[in-house]
């Protein structure tokens, strides 16, 4: 072989494509009727954008971009949706407040494992002008009723509150405090994080680590009034929209900009990186994106590893009837395609047989195809105005007059 694709990409086709495309058109539909938009973004942008809203200190800035210089200028391949999203709405003047969603592929140069490539989609929301609790409740809300419609199940939702800047620098403290005496416990990595981004430790994978952090104190449990109220509310509402949550005192996000609300959809078919779709509410990427103090939410969900845990039969893929059109000399070219026409306009597969080719070596090709029928229009059949059907898989053949033949095709 010559050339392969690059480490960690794939190429997508025949049901599996499908089954992307089917997921991408039901979160059209779906996203619309709650009133959310589509917005695409370019595929990058400059870099400073990630660097300015994702924070200097998260993994997908210091190792996980796809960076590139044109001049003086450094860009970057998106790696997340929502900081493009939110330099758009402040870009184009887009009024607030509004919902929007996007279906783009994302570009992280991570380690590639199951369901996790270089290259990636990812369908996501974004609410931008929303503070009020109920709304945290309703994004989780929509994002389990999505799944439900694309027949996903077996997935559980984990929420926590990581608190405003307030709370959280009174927090850092009292963590340090307890931190300080085991520091010799803790991975190199936990060590750096406490003081560039202290509420990661606890994504930390290292079990030794995450022994010191059960026992640790959560921000949750340190939450000022405000924050404590607005998580108090959000809890009310998952349990008036009917949702199934846990706590999950040590959940966090990877980024820097998330306020309050956080939460996963994590699905057990996934081992160890089970998440399906995060997200939570980032009060202050707007005003870190130079907009005024803006509220905000939404989360983002990975197809590719959303697929993984989805029954094979779901979502419903439709496959159209394929036909071949076989036919004797180029004289009767004109007919066949009349024929083919009236096939495609009742939504059927239709693909033309070579008219120089043997009739046995066109139903040959037809077979190879994989077609459902087969249309044989040679001269014989020309003469008594009709047309032959063959049914590929049992054999059967038919003969239908022309003037019958969109009568017979709606029967099919
Ligand atoms: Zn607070
Ligand atoms: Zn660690």
């Amino acid at each position: 072989m010559l050339y392969q694709k690059p480490k960690g990409t794939r190429d997508t086709f025949g049901k599996e494509l499908k089954r992307i495309e089917a997921v991408c058109r039901t979160a059209r539909s779906f996203f619309e009727k709650n009133g959310y938009q589509e917005i695409q973004t370019p595929t990058f942008e400059y870099a400073d954008l990630f660097i300015r809203s994702i924070g200097e200190h998260t993994d997908i800035v210091e190792k996980e971009n796809y960076t590139f210089k044109i001049g003086k200028r450094v860009y970057m391949l998106r790696p997340e949706g929502t900081a493009p999203v939110l330099r758009a709405i402040i870009e184009n003047k887009i009024p607030l407040p509004c919902r929007l969603l996007y279906i783009e592929p994302m570009y992280r140069k991570e380690r590639p494992q199951k369901g996790r490539y270089r290259e990636f989609l990812q369908i996501g929301i974004e609410l931008i002008g929303e503070g009020e609790p109920m709304y945290d409740a309703e994004i989780i809300e929509q994002g389990k009723r999505f799944l439900e419609s694309i027949g996903a199940d077996g997935f559980t939702i984990e929420v926590n509150s990581i608190g405003c800047p307030n709370c959280r620098s009174l927090y850092k403290e009292t963590l340090k405090d307890f931190l300080k005496p085991r520091t010799n416990k803790l991975c190199p990595n936990c060590i750096v994080r406490v003081d560039k981004n202290f509420l990661r430790i606890f994504d930390c994978k290292e079990e030794k680590c995450q022994k010191i952090y059960d026992a640790a104190p959560k921000i949750t449990e340190n939450l000022c009034d405000n924050c404590a109220q607005h998580y108090a509310t959000v809890k009310g509402f998952l349990g008036k929209f009917g949702i199934k949550y846990t706590e999950n005192k040590k959940l966090v996000r990877g980024l820097d900009y998330y306020t309050r609300t956080v939460f996963e959809f994590k699905h057990h078919l996934l081992g160890a990186q089970n998440t399906i779709l995060a997200g939570g509410r980032y009060d202050l990427l707007m005003k870190e994106l130079g907009d005024e103090d803006t509220p905000a939410l939404g989360w983002a969900m990975g197809v590719d590893r959303m697929l993984i845990t989805l029954p094979a039969e779901h979502p419903r893929v439709t496959e159209r009837k394929k036909f071949f059109v076989a036919t004797i000399g180029e004289g009767l070219i004109t007919e066949t395609t009349k024929l083919r026409n009236i096939l495609q306009e009742n939504n059927y597969v239709c693909i033309m047989g070579n008219p120089k080719d043997s009739i046995k070596r066109q139903l040959k090709k037809a077979n190879r195809l994989h077609v459902d029928h087969t249309i044989i229009y040679g001269e014989d059949e020309a003469r008594l105005k009709m047309c032959s059907i063959k049914n590929m898989e049992s054999g059967k053949q038919e003969q239908i007059a022309l003037i019958d033949f969109s009568d017979f095709l709606k029967k099919l």
